[in-house]
């Protein structure tokens, strides 16, 4: 059968469209360069909004993972601590091993009926006829279809191959690794974020006793490898030190650089999705969010019609920054805090005093608040 849809990248984004454009009748080849189970670099916290796509797609059983109510802030000894609100849609996050949920995804995908999914299929790049992507190149050989999605992450290639790279003004790079806390150490209901200078810790606990440490730090002044920094930072943070006293190392710090974004999200006959339609810095922890919620509206459109899909191209980009725009506001506050290390104490100070405003903010970055609108969105009620 002529696929109606070529999809270039496994993860979130890519097998998540896979599956929903199956459901939907249409013909898919999705074509992914590694083989699972495989690591991505990753926070590994999936916010409300995201556990609530997995369960309309029927998986969330299938991904399991530890349910996380909010963020505790850790900043010079000080805690702050905030929930997600009540209102719309799931009140947890969950946090989970990117090598179960990729693979839960991945799987879902190859066995859902039109979906043919390949492993260690690498695309080398798009095919471009008369001004437009009409298809792909995988081990030398062309595959065409009526539209073609990039969802090959944070360094997309095909992104690269059409010139929509936007190098981001501020460089960061984002590690992670695993370890297997020591016996007596209770999970966490929390993912704790340890401000330091220059860099956030992120930890959150994993199902089977495994702990995640992430880091996400300015690439410009770092004096010292990644992965050396990445230790002294932890061991600097008195609190999560402890928590890792007599733990066991299960993976290797993993990292990423730079994080990446994108001159434009369409180009005809191509979709970009996830990472590589412009990764948002990673602070908010929205990401796998964006990609799962992305693919959901594209597969939306897609299942309009592929044959006329430059047609509503404008609308779904108009749908897709109306999903990103509050969280990227929040983002760059952050981001602006992260850059303002003296203005930390008297914010951290305000939000302790004010938890509801907290709740609200991790709302907005959980994908199941409005900004500007207080108390369970309308808004987003109906996309939760
Ligand atoms: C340090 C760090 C911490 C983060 N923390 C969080 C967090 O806590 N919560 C959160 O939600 N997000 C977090 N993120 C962001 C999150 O990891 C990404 O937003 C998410 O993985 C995007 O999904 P994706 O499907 O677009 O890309 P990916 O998950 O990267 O998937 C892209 C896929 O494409 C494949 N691929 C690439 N090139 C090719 C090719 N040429 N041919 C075929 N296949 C190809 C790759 O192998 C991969 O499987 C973090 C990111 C970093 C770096």
């Amino acid at each position: 059968m002529k696929p109606d849809v070529l999809i270039a990248g496994g993860g979130v984004a890519g097998s998540t469209l896979a599956i929903l454009l199956g459901r939907a009748g249409l013909a898919v080849e999705l074509f992914e360069r590694d083989d699972f189970p495989r690591e991505k670099a990753c926070g590994e916290g999936l916010m409300p909004a995201g556990v609530a796509v997995l369960r309309r797609l029927g998986l969330v059983d299938g991904v399991g993972g530890m349910p996380f109510r909010g963020v505790r802030y850790h900043f010079r000894g000080r805690v702050v601590s905030g929930r997600f609100p009540a209102g719309a849609g799931p009140r947890e996050g969950l946090a989970q091993r990117r090598v179960v949920l990729d693979r839960v995804l991945f799987e879902a995908a190859a066995g859902t009926a039109g979906v043919r999914a390949r492993t260690k299929a690498m695309v080398e790049g798009p095919i471009v006829e008369r001004g437009r992507v009409t298809g792909l190149m995988i081990d030398g050989a062309a595959h065409r279809a009526p539209l073609i999605v990039a969802a090959d992450g944070v360094h997309s290639r095909i992104r690269r191959a059409l010139g929509l790279d936007r190098a981001l003004r501020r460089r960061r790079l984002g590690m992670r690794a695993h370890f297997r806390v020591a016996d007596g150490f209770e999970a966490s209901p929390w993912v704790d974020i340890y401000l330091g200078k220059g860099h956030e810790l992120y930890v959150a606990s994993l199902p089977r006793g495994e702990l995640l440490v992430a880091a996400l730090a300015d690439a410009e002044p770092l004096h010292a490898p990644a992965e050396i920094l990445f230790e002294r930072w932890w061991h600097a943070q008195p609190l999560l030190a402890e928590r890792l006293r007599g733990a066991s190392r299960l993976t290797p710090v993993r990292g990423t650089f730079p994080l990446a974004g994108a001159r434009s999200g369409t180009a005809p006959g191509v979709v970009l999705l996830g990472d590589a339609a412009g990764a948002l810095d990673p602070i908010a922890g929205g990401g796998m969010t964006h990609a799962l919620q992305g693919a959901e509206l594209l597969a939306r459109f897609a299942s309009r019609g592929v044959a006329e899909a430059d047609s509503w191209f404008p609308e779904f980009e108009r749908g897709r920054a109306a999903l990103l725009r509050d969280y990227a506001t929040v983002t760059r506050g952050m981001l602006w805090l992260a850059r303002h290390p003296g203005l930390v104490p008297p914010a951290l100070g305000a939000l302790r005093s004010w938890p509801t405003a907290l709740s609200h903010l991790l709302g907005v970055a959980g994908g199941t608040r409005a900004l500007f609108e207080f108390g369970p969105s309308r808004r987003l009620g109906g996309r939760i």
